[in-house]
């Protein structure tokens, strides 16, 4: 295949995807603006100091739109793992993108991408292969990837609200910072946004450079996917990576009940509240298969 015909880089003007980008998907420099200003906010933390109330709000719009994250971009509309209704869809989309991690279909169909051609150099978008640094977040300022992939992700194309929301993802992110600093102030929004903002983009970033470099593998993929506990932990069952790359469709990530996945817990729950349905579980020979093994280590 040619790299012109890379279905990565197919982009649809016309149909369902007309209008899918914003403007701010053509303009390199207020995206670095935005993004590096961002974390030079976070030395704000000096000016406004801390308490314990404001780290309980930094923990709580960390992990809330970490579950957007995971439970949303990745496990439904990347993977579809389980299936839910049209409106709760919609809130999982909102709810990820108040993540400021761009739109629904880009993230989702970006990463269909990066299990399809995993650790490819040049073909995948996120690979230690072309270098940490790019693996971790060089790679979101390479302008190949700056528009949604539409071959990859055209099912969820025919809800209109989805593209909308592809289009208009500054807008969560920009409605939950001006309610933090409406309620409380320059604090809420330096902890409940900027420094929860930052460490979301990193933690996520980690799955995709230090979880292909660091941590055991037991199933041995085509990739270099490892399971580290501590990013399971971070980033509610992502952690898990080489069991996620051996067996992508599964809702669970820790297949062993050791393997903490709170993303999991969270769906199951939602589950009991009839608000997503048809989690689709590992089957038992895949868990068994790599119970006991330690591939990094035998290598
Ligand atoms: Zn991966
Ligand atoms: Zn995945």
């Amino acid at each position: 295949m040619s790299d012109t015909a890379h279905p990565i880089r197919e982009i649809h003007t016309d149909g369902p995807f007309a209008g899918a980008e914003g403007w701010w998907a053509e303009h390199e420099l207020p995206a670095r603006i935005v993004y590096w200003g961002i974390h030079a906010a976070c030395l704000l933390v000096f000016v406004v100091g801390v308490s314990p109330g404001l780290l309980l709000l930094l923990a709580a719009t960390f992990f809330v739109r970490m579950f957007g994250i995971t439970g949303g971009y990745h496990r439904y509309f990347a993977h579809k793992s389980y299936k839910t209704g049209r409106v709760f869809q919609f809130l999982l989309a909102a709810l990820a993108s108040s993540a400021t991690q761009k739109g629904p279909l880009w993230w989702a169909g970006h990463h269909r991408g990066h299990h399809k051609y995993a650790d490819q150099p040049g073909k995948d978008v996120h690979s230690p292969a072309d270098g940490f640094y790019y693996a971790h977040q060089g790679w979101i300022f390479d302008r190949r990837w700056d528009k949604t992939p539409t071959a990859q992700i055209r099912e969820f194309s025919r809800y209109p609200e989805l593209v909308w929301l592809n289009r208009w993802y500054p807008v969560p992110p920009a409605l939950l910072a001006l309610a933090l600093f409406l309620i409380g102030g320059l604090p809420a929004l330096v902890w409940g946004f900027v420094v929860s903002t930052v460490l979301l983009w990193h933690t996520t970033y980690a799955i995709n450079s230090i979880c292909h470099i660091w941590g055991r593998r037991v199933y041995d993929t085509p990739d270099t996917s490892r399971n580290n506990w501590l990013f399971g932990l971070l980033a509610l069952g992502e952690g898990w990576h080489n069991n996620h790359h051996f067996y992508c469709a599964s809702v669970r990530q820790g297949f062993r009940w050791w393997e903490i996945d709170v993303t999991y817990y969270v769906l199951k729950g939602l589950e009991k509240l009839g608000l997503v349905w048809d989690l689709r579980e590992p089957p038992a020979h895949v868990v068994n298969s790599g119970a006991r093994r330690d591939l990094a280590k035998a290598a």
